[in-house]
């Protein structure tokens, strides 16, 4: 079975989350944005093995302890989608203005793009390239346990930010209705901040995407 803790990280309390196949206790973690030692000392409380790291998108509160923690424990980087290459680029400079750490930059080891798996222990969970907040943003979707881990597509009660270069507001709109709602009313999404929804109260009470 699949299981996930969610862990809020840096200054912008981003959900960082740990997910892991309970029959081997192999573990990835979502985003790992920050506050590595918090994130290491869950591990180690859950008996965890960390083993990949996977991304969403790479803007600073979602990326930017990743080039340390796969440097540290010698992990693979998964995702984001390549459309995100310029974000990555600039982390240096994201840290800088938002006052974070500095910033370590990073090649993922494996791109992600639309349509592909990705796997930890027995468990596998579906990629979907959700632009619009950042033009290579994916989503990870575990149907086994009617879950999405969906970064800053989309919000309770909110959707995630267009105005930063390559934003599309009209992308992100299609990418929620068109790869989010499909996965069915009865998910429930873990969005990059705040506190988890479902797909089905979303489309009645979203006021952004709401009757969609
Ligand atoms: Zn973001
Ligand atoms: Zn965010």
């Amino acid at each position: 079975m699949l299981r996930y803790l969610t862990v809020p990280v840096t200054a912008f309390q981003q959900n960082c989350s740990l997910v892991w196949c309970d029959a081997t206790q192999q573990a990835a973690v979502i985003d790992p944005g920050g506050d590595l030692d918090v994130l290491l000392a869950e591990v180690q409380r859950l008996g965890l093995t960390l083993s990949q790291i996977w991304l969403t998108h790479a803007h600073i509160d979602h990326a930017g302890g990743t080039g340390e923690l796969a440097t540290r424990l010698g992990l693979p980087i998964v995702g984001p989608h390549p459309g995100d290459q310029f974000w990555i680029d600039g982390l240096p400079q994201q840290s800088a203005m938002f006052g974070f750490p500095p910033a370590q930059h990073f090649t993922p080891t494996r791109w992600l793009a639309d349509g592909d798996q990705v796997q930890i222990g027995n468990e596998t969970l579906a990629v979907r390239h959700c632009p619009g907040h950042t033009p290579g943003h994916v989503v990870f979707h575990a149907p086994q346990i009617d879950r999405a881990f969906v970064g800053d597509v989309l919000f309770a009660g909110s959707i995630g930010r267009t105005d930063f270069p390559m934003g599309n507001h009209q992308d992100l709109i299609d990418s929620i209705t068109q790869r989010l709602w499909p996965m069915g009313d009865q998910t429930v999404f873990i969005p990059g901040h705040g506190p988890e929804s479902s797909f089905g109260r979303e489309r009645k009470s979203n006021p952004y995407v709401g009757g969609t």
